[in-house]
C-alpha cells in the first residue's frame, strides 16, 4: 500500500471516534435514561451499601479491540459503581463532609466537554476565562476581598491549599537555606491536606507551631501572639498562619479577625481554609460567624462542598493578585503568542495547571439558571437542620453532645451512665456499624480527646428534615437495642 492509501485506511479504521448523528442520539438517550432512572430512584436507595464484591465482572472490562454496547456498559456500571459503597449523591450522606452533584452542572460539563474549549489562557478563549474569573470575583465579593483580587478554580480544596502555601512561601521569600528557621502556625484541627501541602511545598523542615485551642476547638489568639513574639525573639522567621472557617472535624471557626490582626502586625501571610464552610457566607448567620475572613491573604473554598457542585471543584482566592501570579509564573518560547494578550489574568498564570477542564461552566450555568437564592436557602436550611438535630438528640436517653454547632457539624455520643470510657468507645463504634448496616443514612465518627465520637455533617442539598428525623429514629432504636444486649 502506498502512503496515501495507508493514511486513508487509518482514517477509516479510526472513524468510530466520531459517532454519526444517529449513534450520538441513541447513546445520549441511553445515558439520559440511565441518569433519569438514578435520580428517580435516589430518594429510595441506600446512602451506604457495604457490598463491594470483587467477583463482579468489572475486571473483564479492560481496553481491548472487542467492544460492548452502551446498555451492557451501563448495566455493569450500575452493578459495580452506582450501587456500592457510599452514595455521595444521596441526601442520606451525613458523614465526613457530604458532596452534592447538581444536575445543571452535569449538563454544563457535557457542553464543556463537547465543545472542549480551552479555559487555560485568555488568548485561547476569552469567554471561558472570563467566566472563570467572574466566578472568582463573585467568591472574592462573598469573602469581602477587594475587586483587584484574583484566584483560580481548582480540582478541590487540597490543590487550593497547596497553591496558597506555595504563594505564602514565595511572597515571604522563604529560601531553602532558611526553611529550618521558618515558622508556620496552625491548629491540630487543620485538615490533613494542609500537612500534605506543607510537605509537597518543600517545607517539611519548617517549624510547625500547633497553637492550643479553646473548648470550642478554636485557635487561642493570645497564645498565637505570644508564640510569634517568642519565636521572633529567638531569631526564627514566622511567615504563615493558617486558620479554618469550618474545621472538617467539628465545624469550628477560628477567631478570624483577631488572627488576621496578629498576622498583619507581624507581617505573616494569613491563609483561611474555608473549603467546607466558605459558601455559608451566602447566609446571614454564616457571614456573621466568619467575620474577619476579609482580613485573610488567601481563602480556600470548595464549590463541590458548599455550592453542591459535582466533585472536582475547588477554588483559591488571593487578595494580592501579583503574589499569586508570581508564585505560579512560567516562561516558554512556544507560548509566546499567548503572552501577547494580557488583558485579563488566566488560570495558567495563577495555578499549577496549563491544559484544564473548563470548570467555570458547571458553576456559572446553575447560578444563571436558578440564581443565588436557592443556594442561600439550602445553606440556611443545613444550618438549621444541624441545630434541630443538636436539640433533638439531647432528648434521647443517654446521649451527650459536644458544642452547639458553629455551622452544620454536630458531635455526639451514646453514653449510658456507669459505663467505662473504653466500653463507651466500643459501644459507639457498634452504634456506628448498626447505622451503616441499615444504610439508609450514612454517618461517620472521629476521635475527640481520645473519645470515639459520632459526627453529623449536613451539607448535601438533598438532606432535609425527614432525613434528620430518620437518623434520630434510627439512633433511638439502635441505641436501645445495644443497651438491651
Ligand atoms: C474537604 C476539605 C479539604 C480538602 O478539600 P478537597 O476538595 O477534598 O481536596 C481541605 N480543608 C477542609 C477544611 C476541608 O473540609
Amino acid at each position: 500500500m502506498d502512503l496515501k492509501n495507508k493514511i486513508l485506511q487509518l482514517q477509516k479504521d479510526s472513524s468510530a471516534l466520531e459517532p454519526s448523528p444517529e449513534e450520538r442520539k441513541e447513546t445520549l438517550a441511553a445515558v439520559s435514561a440511565y441518569t433519569d432512572d438514578f435520580l428517580n430512584r435516589l430518594p429510595n436507595i441506600p446512602a451506604f451499601e457495604n457490598n463491594h464484591d470483587e467477583s463482579k465482572p468489572i475486571s473483564d472490562f479492560i481496553p481491548k479491540e472487542e467492544t460492548y454496547s452502551i446498555e451492557e456498559l451501563l448495566e455493569v456500571l450500575k452493578a459495580t459503581v452506582d450501587s456500592t459503597g457510599l452514595n455521595a449523591a444521596s441526601g442520606g450522606h451525613l458523614g465526613y463532609i457530604p458532596g452534592g452533584g447538581i444536575y445543571y452542572s452535569a449538563l454544563a460539563d457535557y457542553m464543556a466537554d463537547v465543545s472542549n474549549r480551552y479555559a487555560g489562557i485568555y488568548y485561547s478563549n476569552p469567554g471561558a476565562v472570563r467566566i472563570e474569573n467572574m466566578m472568582i470575583q463573585w467568591m472574592c465579593s462573598l469573602a469581602g476581598f477587594p475587586k483587584n483580587s484574583a484566584g483560580y478554580l481548582s480540582s478541590g480544596g487540597s490543590m487550593a491549599n497547596l497553591s496558597a502555601i506555595v504563594t505564602a512561601r514565595d511572597t515571604k521569600k522563604i529560601k531553602a537555606a532558611e526553611i529550618e528557621k521558618s515558622v508556620i502556625y496552625l491548629s491540630h484541627q487543620a485538615h490533613h491536606s494542609i500537612d500534605k501541602a506543607i510537605r509537597i511545598a518543600g517545607l517539611n523542615e519548617a517549624i510547625l507551631r500547633f497553637i492550643p485551642l479553646d473548648e470550642y476547638y478554636r485557635i487561642k489568639p493570645n497564645l498565637l501572639k505570644t508564640q510569634i513574639e517568642e519565636d521572633i525573639k529567638s531569631g526564627l522567621k514566622p511567615f504563615l498562619v493558617i486558620g479554618a472557617a469550618g474545621t472538617t472535624d467539628v465545624g469550628a471557626i477560628d477567631p478570624l479577625e483577631e488572627i488576621g490582626n496578629i498576622a498583619q502586625q507581624f507581617n505573616l501571610w494569613f491563609h483561611v481554609d474555608a473549603a467546607y464552610g466558605g459558601f455559608f457566607l451566602l447566609t446571614e448567620e454564616g457571614k456573621a460567624k466568619m467575620k474577619g475572613i476579609e482580613t485573610a491573604d488567601s481563602v480556600t473554598m470548595d464549590p463541590h462542598k458548599g455550592l453542591f457542585l459535582p466533585y472536582g471543584s475547588g477554588a483559591l482566592i488571593v487578595k494580592d493578585a501579583q503574589a499569586l501570579a508570581h508564585a505560579h509564573h512560567y516562561q516558554a518560547n512556544y507560548m509566546q503568542d499567548a503572552k501577547y494578550a494580557m488583558d485579563e489574568l488566566s488560570p495558567a498564570e495563577l495555578s499549577p495547571e496549563l491544559t484544564k477542564h473548563f470548570r467555570g461552566l458547571r458553576m456559572w450555568l446553575p447560578l444563571m439558571l436558578i440564581g443565588t437564592k436557592p443556594f442561600a436557602a439550602a445553606l440556611e436550611e443545613k444550618l438549621l437542620l444541624a441545630q434541630y438535630f443538636y436539640k433533638e438528640i439531647q432528648k434521647i436517653k443517654d446521649f451527650e453532645v459536644g458544642n452547639a454547632p458553629d455551622l452544620s457539624v454536630v458531635t455526639y455520643r451514646f453514653a449510658p451512665q456507669g459505663t467505662s470510657e473504653s466500653e463507651l468507645n466500643e459501644l459507639n463504634e457498634a452504634l456506628l456499624k448498626e447505622i451503616q448496616n441499615d444504610g439508609r443514612v450514612f454517618i461517620s465518627s472521629t476521635l475527640l480527646n481520645n473519645k470515639f465520637t459520632l459526627r453529623l455533617a449536613v451539607l448535601s442539598f438533598r438532606t432535609h428534615l425527614h432525613t434528620i428525623d430518620l437518623l434520630i429514629d434510627l439512633l433511638k432504636a439502635k441505641s436501645k437495642k445495644l443497651s438491651e444486649l
